[in-house]
């Protein structure tokens, strides 16, 4: 795919104060140690803001960090971040105490070429989430009359908040190589897939695929359907399904995606069988049994060893493969296989393999398959919306090449 966003490369940067949004919303240890527990998502800015550094530009660095929805919530301070990030660089990151309050101010007046300031959490503010424009114009006057706005941060491009969309009202705006990165593979697999293309589709809901199993049937050979979602198509097919999860509005939609897929020559697999439990809990009895078959008081918790045979057949002879979302509750041990198997297969392939942010992202790391994949997005929210085809708006907003 030709992406046709300007980048850093395209603009001027020298001795200039660059705002760049990046997405610093690590993982945090749960016990307020201020530790990060996973520091890709710092790792995957270092690029631009080394060569935005090595080009003499003062960088303002933002991103937000969980849901502070407005309240300084010391838990979620960047501090523990600009700590992190000045180990990577190997060098000073100066940390404000506010986000354009006097301290980033005085702080980003003051900052030279080849220095670096990392603002507080942007989501303290409830401008930035309501993309005010006030707040927006705040953020881009920090960088001053000839600043420029980067937007590197690819997991909050599918947000228009003020600090994704909002500021590039007030100055040049252009990506860095990380968002650059992300719609190249993505948005390449999509537009001009080595084939056969498979996508495997998990989690909980078809509610919250519904858009992506609908564009990806018109363009891939084969959509594998795995995880609680399956059973909205199973029941909606008449099987029974137990206790397992079921939403009921949308199995006419379900329907109509089979029938899409049968029209449009599409493979669709569904699962042919399922382990069941008689409890959600790591330690439930369970059972194998075919779909649609699930006994009353039981609940499908994973996909069963024929559809794991059958999905990891369907991976192996494939040209790319996107895969998002696990194939069952993949938390409990126990209803791990056939998550596991799928990222197994997926690092034994010779296809190109890319894997949606989130809950399968988690999955090949912990697996310590991350290496063995093409590309591992570091936008769960937004690699699924630009697979839907949806424009974001945190793309839309940059200058055109
Ligand atoms: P999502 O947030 O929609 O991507 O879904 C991820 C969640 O789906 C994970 O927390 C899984 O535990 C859950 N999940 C996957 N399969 C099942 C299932 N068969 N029943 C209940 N939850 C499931």
């Amino acid at each position: 795919m030709n992406y046709n966003k300007k980048t850093v490369t395209d603009i001027d940067v020298k001795g200039k104060k660059v705002l760049l949004r990046c997405d610093f919303n690590v993982p945090m240890a749960k016990d307020g140690s201020g530790k990060i527990t996973d520091d890709k998502r710092i790792r995957a800015a270092l690029p631009t803001i080394q060569y935005l550094l090595d080009q003499g530009a003062a960088v303002i660095a933002c991103s937000h960090m969980g849901k502070p929805k407005g309240e300084w919530k010391p838990e979620l301070s960047l501090a523990p971040v600009a700590a992190r990030l000045a180990e990577l660089l190997g060098k000073e990151v100066i940390m404000a105490k506010d986000i354009v309050g006097e301290d980033a101010q005085a702080k980003a007046a003051a900052l030279q070429g080849g220095q670096i300031l990392l603002l507080e959490n942007l989501r303290y503010d409830k401008g930035e989430t309501k993309n005010n424009p006030d707040f927006a114009k705040a953020l881009a006057d920090l960088a001053g009359a000839d600043g420029v706005y980067v937007s590197d941060a690819f997991g909050t491009v599918h947000r228009a908040h003020a600090s994704t969309a909002g500021v590039a009202a007030y100055l040049p705006a252009v990506s860095g190589y990380l968002i650059q990165k992300e719609l190249e593979i993505i948005g390449g697999a999509l537009a001009a897939p080595k084939r056969p293309l498979v996508a495997i589709l998990g989690g909980s809901k078809v509610s919250s695929k519904i858009g992506v199993i609908n564009n990806l049937l018109e363009i891939a050979d084969t959509v594998i359907i795995g995880g609680g979602m399956a059973y909205t198509f199973s029941a909606a097919k008449g099987g029974k399904i137990g206790d397992s999860l079921l939403e009921a509005d949308w199995m006419d939609y379900a329907n109509e995606m089979v029938e899409k897929a049968a029209a449009k020559g599409v493979k669709l697999l569904l699962p042919v069988d399922t382990v069941c439990a008689d409890a959600f809990s790591p330690d439930a009895n369970t059972q194998v049994v075919e779909s649609g078959m699930i006994p009353d008081g039981w609940q499908g918790l994973d996909i069963g060893p024929k559809t794991v045979e059958l999905y990891c057949a369907a991976v192996a002879d494939a040209g790319t493969v996107i895969w998002n979302g696990p194939m069952g509750v993949f938390e409990f041990d126990k209803f791990a296989v056939g998550t596991k198997a799928v990222a197994e297969a997926l690092s034994k392939t010779e296809a190109i393999t890319i894997i949606g942010g989130g809950d399968s992202a988690a999955a090949v790391q912990q697996l310590g398959y991350a290496d063995k994949m093409t590309h591992i997005s570091t936008g769960g929210g937004a690699s699924l919306e630009f697979m839907e085809g949806k424009e974001l708006p945190g793309v839309a907003a940059l200058l055109d090449k």
